[in-house]
């Protein structure tokens, strides 16, 4: 992840505050209440933020040495001189906020990402396609690990739910997760799922055919299209997914787009797994060994529960095929886990 500072020069006057909302490699759109600018990055702001030492003055300039990434992402809150033309200069990164996916990217060899996505909105279907939930413990270890709040909407409801995933989903409501039962079909739990949105930045995952644009296009018309179309003015005639982009909504908000975000759950293990499942925090400080792995050590009070019937058996899987490095390099960044 990008540890970028927020720099504390004055602003030039002139210069307006913005939500980068697109935009890679060198070009950004930033969202300002002057309209959105087309901006380049200032060279001083890309040392200050790549090498913050080489700003002190204290390193001759041949140390510096521009990285081939841009020190800003989509998500950041940034400050931009405009110049005309609807182009614009970003100058400072006013704010960074968590909630920030990165990942390799195969045909860059570079990295992908975006910052401040508040919430992950998680779509199954109740049936067609049938929901697999090992993904969704996958999402909620990426959002507990770094502070996002998580919202499961069970579409396509109007189709009957089986007396399993009703089971399966009062498992998540008990942990304190929001489930939304909807149908963008016949409208159910719409309104709900808009006041979910509404005035925060969140990102909208799930398997492919559950009805995540329909979702959205019930939610607002045409924003589905706006969100699953990846090639926009910006990206034409370059690799087109690879961007993230910020999509405002009319009611306030913005969803990030998804095509950058869909496999980039758990490439890496966050530092403490087991405290993303936040049924096991209660239990943790009960194990005999410091750095229980909570898989086979004796004394361990997560396996305890466990044999108890205290902790969801199912939970506690997803929880040691993470744990497993070698489930994990199976899994990572595979769509296998929706199927
Ligand atoms: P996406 O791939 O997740 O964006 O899914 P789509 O929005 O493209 O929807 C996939 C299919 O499911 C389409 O044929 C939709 O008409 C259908 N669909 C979407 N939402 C619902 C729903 O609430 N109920 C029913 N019965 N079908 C739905
Ligand atoms: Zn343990």
């Amino acid at each position: 992840m990008k540890t970028a500072k927020t720099t504390t020069s004055e602003p030039t006057p002139g210069s307006v505050e913005g939500l980068i909302i697109d935009g890679s490699c060198g070009i950004y759109l930033v969202e300002t209440p002057a309209g959105i600018l087309s901006c380049t990055i200032r060279g001083k702001l890309r040392k200050e933020l790549e090498y913050p030492e080489s700003a002190s003055g204290r390193k001759g300039a041949k140390n510096i040495k521009v990285k081939e990434h841009d020190p800003v992402t989509v998500g950041d809150r940034v400050r931009a001189l405009p110049i005309g033309g609807g182009a614009g200069v970003i100058e400072a990164v006013v704010a960074r906020a968590t909630g920030a996916f990165q990942r390799g990217d195969p045909d860059y060899g570079g990295t992908t990402s975006v910052a401040g996505i508040e919430q992950l909105v998680i779509v199954f279907a109740a049936r067609d396609p049938e929901p697999h939930l090992r993904m969704l413990d996958r999402f909620i270890v990426v959002a507990e690990s770094q502070a996002m709040a998580l919202v499961i909407c069970l579409n396509k409801i109007d189709l009957g739910i089986s007396l399993w995933l009703t089971g399966r989903l009062d498992v998540y409501s008990r942990l304190g997760y929001p489930v939304i039962p909807a149908s963008a079909a016949t409208g159910q739990g719409v309104a709900e799922l808009r006041a979910r949105v509404t005035g925060r930045t969140s990102a909208l995952v799930g398997p492919s055919g559950v009805g995540k644009s329909s979702l959205l296009n019930a939610l607002e018309p045409g924003l589905g299209l706006r969100v699953s179309e990846v090639s926009g003015a910006l990206h034409k005639g370059r690799h087109t997914t690879t961007g993230t982009r910020m999509i405002p909504l009319a009611a306030g908000g913005y969803l990030a787009d998804t095509a950058g975000i869909r496999q980039l759950a758990l490439l890496e293990l966050p530092v403490g797994l087991d405290t993303c499942f936040r049924e096991f925090r209660p239990l943790l400080d009960g194990c005999r060994l410091n750095d229980c792995s909570h898989l086979h050590e004796p004394g361990c009070a997560i396996r305890t529960a466990l044999q108890s019937g205290a902790l969801d058996r199912d939970r506690y899987e997803s929880y040691a095929r993470l744990r497993d490095p070698s489930f994990l390099k199976l899994d990572a960044g595979e769509d296998s886990d929706w199927e």
